[in-house]
């Protein structure tokens, strides 16, 4: 392109909350052939909200029901309420700043239960939380997570899957009370994410020019696939459980065969991923980071302006809209 059809196309574009970092990215963009999707915050709103709470019934034969202490007491152990699994996994999620946290912490408020701050508190990327709270150690996260702490989740399964067809994201809350040394699964909580309003309509406009559209993401497969069926992705086209320094790789799985993807993003997670793709998209608020790692910055948060970046490089975005 000439000089001047740079111009025009960079004006136009930045006319429209597209911005190109450079003439050459300009061009670039019209040969893409694939879009890969973030999915939270990218496809979605990327606002958590507590949607469920559910409470196991206890697994150790009525320990919790039945069971008198040595002394003749009831065992200092709560019988494991909705409240009770609420209130253990917000105090234990409270020193976390994930998106999926804060929901928990804020719908354990807004049911007026009493969360408190962990003792002590470890963030484990892409699988939850470890804590230590008053009501003794606690584990909140994906079953990845409690399996590798020795605990059977096999008891929530059927919790897990429901809420997962959902398209909601579902976690394992368990406990090892004071003094002992063994988790019990309490419970699980989930967080729902609303899918953004265009968003079907850009997966359906890039499809149908022929683009390969994606989704890539940290949540599990049924989710992940739930919410791929509902903007009109092909599950085949899903890529699940992709934890955060792997989604460069998974970028480049998609890209081994030719493909020249434009990887869209808003998170932190997706810096090198965006990197790593044949065009960088920052979408929206996107942070500072993904920004920096990108090619191009949608200002607006819909994803139908990874059409309208398409259309200015093709130059077919006129200036009069
Ligand atoms: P995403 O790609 O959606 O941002 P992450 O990579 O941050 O997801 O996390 C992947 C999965 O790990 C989540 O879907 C969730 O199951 C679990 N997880 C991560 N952080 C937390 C947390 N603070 N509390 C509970 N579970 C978490
Ligand atoms: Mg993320």
């Amino acid at each position: 392109a000439t000089p001047a059809a740079t111009m025009v196309g960079t004006a136009i574009g930045a006319r429209n909350g597209v911005l190109f970092e450079g003439g050459d990215i300009l061009e670039r963009v019209r040969d893409v052939d694939a879009v890969v999707f973030d999915k939270t915050g990218t496809l979605t709103e990327g606002e958590m909200e507590l949607t469920d709470v559910v409470a196991l019934p206890a697994t150790d034969g009525g320990r919790v029901d039945g069971d008198v202490a040595a002394d003749g007491g009831a065992l200092a152990e709560p019988e494991a309420t909705e409240e009770f699994v609420l209130e253990v996994a917000a105090s234990a999620e409270s020193a976390s700043e994930h998106p999926l946290a804060e929901a928990i912490v804020e719908g354990a408020r807004e049911r007026g239960i009493n969360v408190e701050n962990p003792e002590d508190f470890e963030n484990v990327p892409g699988h939850g939380v470890k804590a230590t709270t008053s009501h003794g150690r606690v584990l909140v996260g994906n079953r990845k997570l409690l399996r590798e702490e020795g605990v059977d989740v096999d008891p929530a399964a059927e919790a897990m899957d429901r809420l997962e067809r959902e398209g909601k994201t579902a976690m394992l809350v368990a406990l090892a009370d004071e003094g002992r040394d063994e988790y019990r699964l309490l419970g699980v909580v989930a967080d729902a994410d609303t899918v953004k309003p265009s968003a079907r309509d850009a997966v359906a406009a890039l499809r149908e020019r022929g683009v390969d559209v994606w989704m890539i993401t940290g949540d599990n497969e049924r989710t992940a696939t739930a919410v791929a069926e509902e903007v009109g992705i092909d599950p085949d086209n899903v890529m699940a459980s992709v934890l955060p320094e792997d989604k460069a790789e998974a970028v480049e799985d998609i890209q081994s065969d030719g493909r020249r993807a434009m990887m869209v993003g808003d998170g932190v997670n997706d810096a090198p991923a965006l990197a790593t793709a044949f065009v960088g998209c920052a979408i929206g608020s996107g942070t500072d980071v993904a920004i920096e790692a990108s090619d191009v910055t949608l200002m607006r948060d819909d994803p139908l302006d990874v059409l309208k970046a398409i259309r200015v490089s093709e130059g077919t975005l006129s200036k009069i809209k």
